[in-house]
């Protein structure tokens, strides 16, 4: 090797290339010295070595540290080149590895993906020869191979880009070199190119994928025929998926996993109900003729999930094919928290027991941004999973919209997935043996470094959007090539009775007998478990039909919130708390012992530390729910001198009753839909989502909305979730005062959720204790203060936490007397402080305040309860912090009104008066005066208006 030669190492942009070829002369040179130029002889010899090794026996990692020093420090490291001119053979050596560096790299870009060959492909100038300096005279030459996996240490040129062609060309498009860790770039690269990208398969497994096409396509035949034109987003184009969820899933399966939850969108969902899922087809003509049994609104055929069990090598799986509405991407989180929270009961930290499958759109894949917030939640702490194989199910057009120009900015739909160097494996899908390559390929990667990984899988949309759809309007040409198009079913069975692998007896055969299961109604899932093992999930059959009027105990005995409490101010040797932080522990202790009156930090505290001591799990999540965002919770404390945590609710955790706090990453979106998955697995367990102020819920609309408010009737799927909305209208402006009450309310109907706005200490214990001891699983909205936590009056005592309940109206509480009272101010959260206390500065004594702190299910009986006794009440006036458009103003007032009105009071003048805000297209205002002036102005309204 002569220094011009080195120079072009150095110089070279594909290192990696290089740094293999330098360890392959390292190699030789162990070997013999003598078999290495003298140049790189002296170079070893002269490479720093410890007095323990021997003089030829440095590690690996020394030569490739050295080599990238000499890379990034020409002029100052470099061996010294006995002469200034290089060998040819040597300068092409260099430029062969900088070749194959460059198919690993770029070789997708030429790969034949598409199936309809429409795909548009630039050229790479890296793959050829001239770009290298190289040219065919080379061919037959022979060159080193660096660590190309191709079981030979040279070979000629021609093999070697016979291999790379292979490898990185043909039907698979391999994106791995955006990875950085050099063990998995290697794993990668030893399975792609030792097999070229396509391995031999026995005939049974050719057979095996025949028959999975033969069943995509057959049941997509079979429904076009029976129902033609009705909607149900057929996957023919793409069958390749059925025989890839068989491999993925029994490969799992090697893996001892016991679960797999499958997240998906309308496309091919029937199909892999059927041919996956193992759904009596029955069942599903039931649906389609509109025989269906139904208990609850319900949802269309297409979004509905469906549970099974099937025999793999490695046991019996569980599969849970999530619900689905048809926004997409939104259920890829919500897969995730279901697969967390399996995970979390088989006490499974890694994630081998439960996987997580995505399948995706190509056209939602790139285009939302809840896909990226998944990826983004991928390896934290509080949502990771041990990896999800994602499937793009890419037919390479949006509903209408064409690719590249209007459909994305990005080259592949899957370059999101490169944030996480996730390896992406684009694969042609009309070539059924190459995409059952990558998967088995994708489930061990996933087990090996429990990561995320993308499988591509290129296809097309036979159909239109859906089966009443006329594509050939907006894709002319696509759909011109379509017409033609073969099935892959067709394709691979012509290539298999080509080859002799079977005959067109056979393959009818395949056919025949698919198309009779159908005809019988019969399941067309082999490995299907007719008596599945029950234990493998839970049982919700004690949380069904139970209404929410039920009463249930939460109290605790005094003593054993004390002991309780007293655990939680302990803090370990040697750990030091900030001083404010301290003075909270301080001040915790005095409440234990009825030194100080409780409030809100210590009594939301209890409702966590008393469910852990009953047994009950409970987890807790969003944006800066550890301390709290006004500094009131303070779960997590901060060692000052090391910064190392301490959880004092862990202590009364146990290994089957595990505590969960995470400040969640900056995501509402993927964080609320993860908790909402969490939720809807794990009955027995208090899951709290907290957003940092309450509107910022908004920008998780879609989960409120499709999952939280609508999951139970159009699913089934109960769901226990409690959203801590921070709320309250203190000056801070349109952003920081208001949760959008009025968004839960309007969305309320046949008891969905629950939406409460506790005003004291005592009641957010009962409520969230209330959530977990009733076996009721509703979703509940808790509208939570932000001065309360800290308001002198905002206060209980122990025998309140000890003896109480949640109270959904808190009656007047002064020395008001009933008889007295002329007006009744019905309210609910923060504004009742101000009330209160505007009164007392009035000294108005015929004003009864009357809190109701459970605004759905409305609590017309115990309003009524509370009502009853004044007599002599003349006006009613319902009191809202928010503007007149928000608030509970519109949703609420109906319930209070029919209230009022069936107690007949003789003297009563006004049903129900409103004092608030005028209504305003702004949550709140800006300015402080302003905000000042119209708080004024509503209680005046309220007390004497
Ligand atoms: P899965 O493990 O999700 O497949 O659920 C297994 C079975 O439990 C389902 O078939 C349902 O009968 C029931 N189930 C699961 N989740 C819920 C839920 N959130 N609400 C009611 N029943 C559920």
């Amino acid at each position: 090797m002569q220094e011009a030669s080195m120079e072009q190492l150095w110089g070279s942009s594909h290192l990696g290339g290089n740094v293999a070829y330098i360890e392959a002369m390292y190699e030789a040179y162990l070997k013999d010295p003598n078999d290495v130029p003298e140049e790189w002889r002296s170079y070893f010899d002269r490479l720093p070595r410890s007095t323990e090794t021997a003089p030829h026996d440095i590690p690996h990692s020394t030569i490739r540290e050295n080599f990238i020093l000499h890379a990034k420090n020409k002029d100052t490291n470099r061996p010294k080149a006995a002469s200034a001119v290089s060998s040819d053979f040597d300068i092409k050596q260099v430029k062969v590895l900088d070749l194959i560096n460059a198919y690993r790299v770029r070789g997708h870009q030429k790969a034949d993906l598409d199936p309809l060959n429409l795909m548009e492909r630039e050229d790479v100038p890296d793959l050829q020869l001239g770009y290298h300096g190289l040219s065919s005279a080379d061919l037959d030459t022979v060159f080193q191979v660096g660590n190309l996996a191709s079981g030979s240490d040279t070979a000629a040129l021609s093999e070697i880009i016979d291999t790379l062609e292979k490898t990185y060309c043909t039907s698979v498009g391999a994106e791995y070199m955006h990875i950085v860790d050099t063990a998995e770039k290697e794993w990668i690269q030893q399975r792609l190119e030792s097999v070229k990208s396509h391995p031999k398969y026995s005939g049974e497994v050719s057979k095996h994928i025949l028959e999975r096409l033969v069943a995509a396509e057959g049941l997509e035949k079979y429904l076009q025929s029976k129902y033609p034109g009705t909607k149900r987003f057929g996957l023919e184009g793409g069958e390749s998926l059925i025989p890839l969820m068989d491999e993925l899933i029994q490969r799992a399966g090697t893996y001892q996993v016991q679960e797999v939850v499958i997240g998906m969108a309308h496309r091919g969902r029937l199909n892999v109900l059927i041919n996956t899922l193992g759904k009596s087809p029955s069942d599903l003509f039931d649906e389609f003729e509109g025989r269906a049994q139904y208990d609850s609104s319900g949802d269309v055929k297409y979004h509905q999930g469906f549970s099974s069990n099937v025999m793999t090598p490695g046991g019996e799986v569980h599969l849970a094919l999530a619900f689905n509405p048809s926004h997409l991407e939104i259920v890829s989180p919500v897969v995730e928290g279901s697969v967390r929270a399996r995970q979390d009961r088989r006490k499974d930290t890694v994630g081998t027991t439960v996987m997580p499958i995505s399948i995706h759109g190509d056209a939602a894949f790139a285009g939302q941004g809840v896909v990226m917030e998944t990826f983004q939640a991928s390896q934290t702490r509080a949502y990771k999973t041990g990896g999800t194989v994602h499937v793009i199910i890419n037919n390479q057009v949006g509903f209408t919209t064409s690719l590249r120009e209007d459909a994305r900015s990005t080259e592949y739909c899957t370059d999101v997935a490169k944030m996480v160097q996730a390896p992406i494996f684009h694969v042609n899908a009309d070539d059924p043996e190459a995409v059952f390559f990558v998967t088995q390929l994708a489930a061990d990667y996933r087990f090996e470094f429990k990561k995320d990984i993308v499988i591509d899988l290129i296809c097309y949309r036979r159909r239109g959007h859906n089966e009443a759809d006329e594509p050939s309007g907006t894709q002319p040409l696509m759909y011109d090539k379509i017409r033609s198009q073969k099935s892959t079913c067709e394709l691979y069975a012509n290539k298999l009775i080509a080859e002799g692998a079977i005959d067109k007896a056979g393959y009818d055969t395949l056919i025949n007998e698919y198309r009779d299961a159908l005809d019988n109604g019969h399941h067309v899932v082999k490995s299907l478990v007719r008596e599945p093992n029950e234990s493998m999930f839970v049982d919700w059959r004690p949380y069904l039909g139970h209404d929410w009027t039920a009463h249930h105990d939460t109290r605790i005995e005094l003593k054993t919130l004390q002991n309780v409490a007293n655990q939680l101010t302990e803090v370990p040797e040697g750990f030091v708390v900030q001083r404010q932080v301290q003075k909270i522990i301080e001040d915790r202790r005095k409440m234990t012992v009825g030194a100080m009156p409780i409030n809100w930090g210590y009594a939301e505290t209890m409702a966590y530390a008393t469910l852990l001591h009953e047994g009950n799990p409970v987890r807790i999540t969003g944006q800066d729910v550890g301390r709290g965002t006004f500094s009131h919770r303070h779960a997590v404390l901060h060692n000052q001198k090391d910064a190392s945590r301490y959880i004092p609710l862990e202590k009364l955790a146990t290994e089957n009753v595990p505590f969960a706090i995470y400040d969640s990453f900056l995501s509402e979106e993927a964080v609320l839909a993860f908790e909402y998955g969490y939720a809807t697995t794990q009955p027995g367990a208090l899951v709290v989502w907290e957003a940092q102020f309450g509107d910022f819920a908004n920008g998780a609309q879609v989960v409120i909305d499709q999952f939280i408010t609508s999951g139970e009737h159009k699913w089934g799927r109960l769901c226990g979730l409690t959203m801590l909305l921070p709320h309250g209208y203190e000056g801070q402006g349109p952003e920081h005062s208001s949760a959008r009450l009025e968004r839960y309310l309007q969305l309320c109907a046949e008891h969905n959720i629950q939406v409460c706005l506790p005003t004291t200490p005592a009641q957010v214990f009962h409520m969230l204790r209330r959530q977990v001891i009733r076996p009721l699983r509703k979703p509940l909205v808790a509208l939570t203060p932000k001065s309360l936590l800290r308001h002198k009056e905002a206060i209980s005592t122990l025998e309140d936490l000890a003896e109480g309940s949640f109270q959904t109206v808190i009656d007047e509480i002064e020395s008001i007397k009933p008889k007295d009272v002329k007006r009744i101010v019905l309210c609910s959260g923060k504004v009742y402080y101000d009330l209160l206390q505007a009164r007392r500065e009035r000294e108005i004594d015929d004003v009864a305040i009357i809190r109701i702190e459970q605004l759905y299910p409305f609590p017309e009986d115990d309003l009524k309860a509370a009502l009853k006794s004044y007599k002599n009440v003349q006006k009613v006036v319902w009191c809202q912090e928010e503007p007149m458009n928000q608030g509970a103003w519109y949703s609420s007032q109906h319930h209070m009104r029919r209230v009022v009105r069936s107690l007949k009071f003789a003297s009563l003048d006004y049903e129900l008066d409103y004092a608030g805000r005028d209504a305003s297209a702004s949550p709140a205002a800006g300015y402080m005066a302003l905000h000042v002036e119209q708080q004024n102005k509503l209680i005046d309204d309220a007390l004497v208006g």
